[in-house]
């Protein structure tokens, strides 16, 4: 038997009777056998921490590692009481962490299964989407620009396959794939016909025929290498945990001087040890880590369940600091329920319906709509991009169906030869087909692009050569449509060779046939969105490739583009140098005619005037913008499993409202974080300031170590915790965005602490006194009783 390394040398003939497969795909009762013999396509991850191990890394906190030091020191005072009881809090405490985290780990794992990506295949002769892990060896994978290659497989057949592989070769630009077998031996990056799993696709589409899966794909052999990735710290926790370690020297060094202070003023040297260790155990805020850890994982999944999977804790913090969201218009802003309203075809406007199949020109309008689109409509319901299977919707409506013909008879008919795929660069999208015996490129795409590479126009008396006339007309049609906020497309064909090849530099002299227009009506919530994002000090700004008179009269129409805007298209910008630029960026709220690189710049610069951005993407080609934004958002609908893999944030309804609520979420869980701490150091504060008076007014100790660990943990993981779970409220949203460089502990976070704590020792204090009148036994009660009391009630 022939090593699986040799798959790519085979002829297809040979891999097919290895494989026991066929170029046809799985039939789903042999697909299940397969799945069941060779088990699911996923690579394990590295090995999880036990709980166990867990447990005991709680042990290795400082601020642990004092207390078990203040719970020998009990010991050695003859106070095994306090030992005893110091080490259950101890104990507790690691196991309450040890749940947390556990907890914490269960719910990432949960979001990162909603965000799992899906695979096309063959099966029983039928295209189908499953999930990734369901691809099994002899599947025929089905790949397109935008997709994660799910499995390793031989590449069957393609149209144009370019192919990122860097997580693999570590090689950044994209390499070609056909099904061509290279000549003699190659090393993996020279393999032209295989292609591996965990590669992107960046251009054309292909049909695979799946050779491994799991971990015996090429990436699932390196997983052990690449598992080593430590868990990440969100700059929250990084920044809090530096404070912990600040925090335990500061309570080590004033335990030191009180204890100086006692033994100064001669007492008894244990006594003064307990007195010390008291201190310390008062002061040290052990819930802090876990709290901060849970607050952010119930975030999580409240933002979830709000429609947003957030695919790393550290976006969560930095959504509470967006202040300007770029969003895409069609599908996110809009419904993405595109109808055509309006035809344009022989100089004259008409209603789609008018549409006659009787007529030539009106035939080869049809041809376009129909064959130079990849949608389909299974029943009711389209498949592929809306606004190509709105026009199968228009051609059925315009008599096809009455003539009983269906757009896949005319399918099956003419025989695609070669294609250009629709990019957001080209803006168009274009086919070759011999129709008639007559090679011909059919073309559609935005109406500037087309007119550009127009020759001749197409009308009832045949062709003719484009009139300056015939332009202006055609352009001044197109205004009219963009004005009402409808999306034009323009058709267009012309006469070629019989080749099998199809370059983006044949995109041009072309027969201008005709316009389509479709409403993409807004989605009832973008507006009160737009409107909640305003209040609450957020710029929302649109971006689209769209034509600019169309954006801007959506942009009006949901409040985004409001009197003294500026509205912006790619090609201007591109002429704009970036001083100019940064003079404006903050009055243009849309962008029209973009190119994705355009997208890049626009984040760049809002960044450079320290704003955090928000941005939305769905196309293979968004990517990089998605990366650079400080959150970038895909869309769990629509979007690519390339987007997806580049965001940081996932919207499973692609609605730009979610974004909001997100946003809203994010704050939520910074202002909870913010008042649990609070609440746990001033209340620690007012025990620090209780027993460093008593200490240094040489009065009894106020508390026993017992005491203030029984406060501690009932008094204040609990309610900290309580306070954490908060829900959102709507002050939230009236609120500026956070200063992204201020951290939890700011000035006046810290006056905050110092008042509260001052009010609570004082209180404290008071009972302090008034029970000394009696003993000092009464009087350590009466001081127990205020501050647990106390600090109950300063919260409300
Ligand atoms: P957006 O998603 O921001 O609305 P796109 O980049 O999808 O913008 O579209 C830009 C332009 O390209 C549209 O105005 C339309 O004219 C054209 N276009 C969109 N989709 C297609 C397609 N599938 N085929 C050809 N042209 C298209
Ligand atoms: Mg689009």
């Amino acid at each position: 038997m022939k090593d699986n390394k040799e798959l790519y040398r085979m002829s297809k003939e040979e891999l097919f009777m290895y494989m026991k497969a066929d170029g046809n795909g799985l039939t789903t009762d042999a697909a299940s056998e397969i799945l069941e013999e060779k088990g699911h396509n996923v690579i394990s991850e590295s090995k999880k921490k036990s709980a166990l191990a867990v447990f005991f890394g709680q042990f290795k906190d400082m601020l642990v590692i004092i207390l078990i030091m203040a719970a020998v020191i009990s010991m050695f005072s003859g106070n095994a009481e306090s030992t005893a009881v110091i080490f259950a809090v101890i104990i507790m405490n690691a196991v309450l962490g040890t749940i947390q985290y556990v907890k914490a780990e269960k719910s990432l794992e949960s979001l990162k299964a909603m965000s799992a990506p899906h695979a096309r295949v063959l099966r029983d002769g039928r295209k189908i989407e499953i999930p990734a892990e369901n691809v099994v060896p002899g599947d025929v994978l089905l790949l397109d620009a935008g997709d994660m290659v799910a499995a390793d497989g031989r590449v069957l057949c393609s149209y144009s396959l370019q192919v990122n592989e860097s997580s693999l070769t570590g090689e950044s630009t994209s390499v070609d794939k056909t099904d061509r077998v290279p000549e003699g031996e190659a090393g993996i990056a020279d393999r032209t016909n295989m292609v591996y799993s965990g590669s992107l696709v960046t251009y054309g589409r292909a049909e695979i025929l799946v050779t491994a899966t799991g971990m015996e794909t090429e990436m699932g052999k390196i997983a052990g290498l690449m598992n080593a990735t430590k868990e990440k710290k969100t700059p929250l926790q990084v920044s809090l945990d530096d404070f912990s370690r600040k925090l335990a020297i500061a309570i080590m060094i004033i335990s030191a001087i009180v204890f100086g202070i006692r033994i100064y003023q001669r007492q008894p040297l244990l006594e003064s040890l307990m007195f010390a260790v008291a201190l310390a155990v008062a002061a040290i805020p052990e819930a802090l880590g876990s709290i901060v850890t849970i607050v952010q994982a119930m975030g999580t999944q409240k933002m979830a369940a709000d429609n947003a999977v957030m695919k790393e804790l550290k976006a969560v913090e930095s959504l509470g600091c967006v202040s300007v969201i770029c969003s895409d218009k069609t599908g996110t802003l809009t419904q993405n329920r595109m109808t055509v309203e309006n035809v344009y075809i022989d100089g004259a406007c008409i209603n789609p319906d008018e549409i006659d199949i009787k007529k030539q020109l009106h035939r080869y309008l049809l041809y376009i709509a129909i064959l130079n689109n990849d949608s389909s409509i299974d029943g009711e319901k389209g498949i592929g991009d809306p606004t190509e299977y709105c026009l199968l919707t228009m051609a059925r409506n315009a008599g096809l169906s009455n003539a009983g013909i269906s757009e896949e008879n005319i399918r099956q008919l003419m025989p695609r030869m070669a294609e250009l795929p629709f990019d957001s660069d080209r803006k168009m999208m274009s086919t070759k087909y011999m129709i008639h015996n007559i090679p011909m490129i059919l073309t559609k795409g935005a109406t500037d692009i087309i007119l550009e590479r127009t020759e001749n126009i197409a009308v009832s008396d045949g062709v003719r050569p484009i009139t300056p006339d015939d332009r202006k007309k055609i352009y001044r049609q197109n205004e009219i449509f963009s004005e009402q906020g409808q999306r034009v497309l323009a058709f267009a064909y012309k006469e070629t060779d019989n080749s099998q090849r199809l370059e983006p530099d044949d995109e041009s002299g072309y027969t201008f046939v005709g316009l389509a227009a479709m409403t993409d009506p807004p989605r009832e919530e973008s507006e009160n969105a737009v409107m909640e994002a305003k209040s609450a000090g957020i710029k929302t700004v649109m971006i689209t490739g769209d034509h600019k008179v169309t954006a801007k009269a959506i942009a009006e129409r949901i409040g985004i583009f409001e009197d003294g805007d500026i509205a912006v298209t790619g090609q201007e910008l591109d002429r704009m140098t970036d001083e100019e630029l940064d003079g404006i960026i903050e009055n243009v709220s849309v962008y029209a005619r973009v190119s994705p690189e355009n997208k890049i710049r626009i984040v760049e610069h809002w960044q450079k005037k320290g704003r955090i951005v928000a941005m939305t993407g769905d196309g293979v080609n968004d990517a990089p913008a998605l990366k650079k934004a400080d959150i970038g958002i895909a869309m769990g609908i629509t979007g690519t499993e390339v987007s997806k893999d580049a965001a940081s944030m996932i919207l499973t309804d692609d609605n730009f409202a979610t974004i909001i609520k997100a946003v809203l979420n994010g704050r939520n869980v910074f202002r909870n974080i913010k008042n649990a701490i609070q609440f746990l150091l001033s209340g620690n504060m007012a025990a620090i300031m209780v027993v460093l008076y008593c200490s240094v007014a040489a009065l009894p100790t106020p508390f026993e170590p017992v005491h203030l660990l029984f406060i501690n943990l009932l008094t204040d993981s609990l309610p900290a915790l309580a306070i954490g779970m908060e829900p959102v409220d709507k002050s939230l949203m009236k609120q500026r965005p956070r200063n992204p460089k201020e951290g939890i502990i700011t000035r006046d976070f810290a006056l905050n602490l110092l008042l509260y704590g001052v009010m609570i020792a004082v209180s404290t204090l008071t009972g302090f006194y008034t029970g000394l009148s009696v003993n000092a036994a009464t009087a350590s009660t009466m001081a127990f009783a205020v501050l647990t009391l106390a600090r109950l009630f300063s919260w409300i």
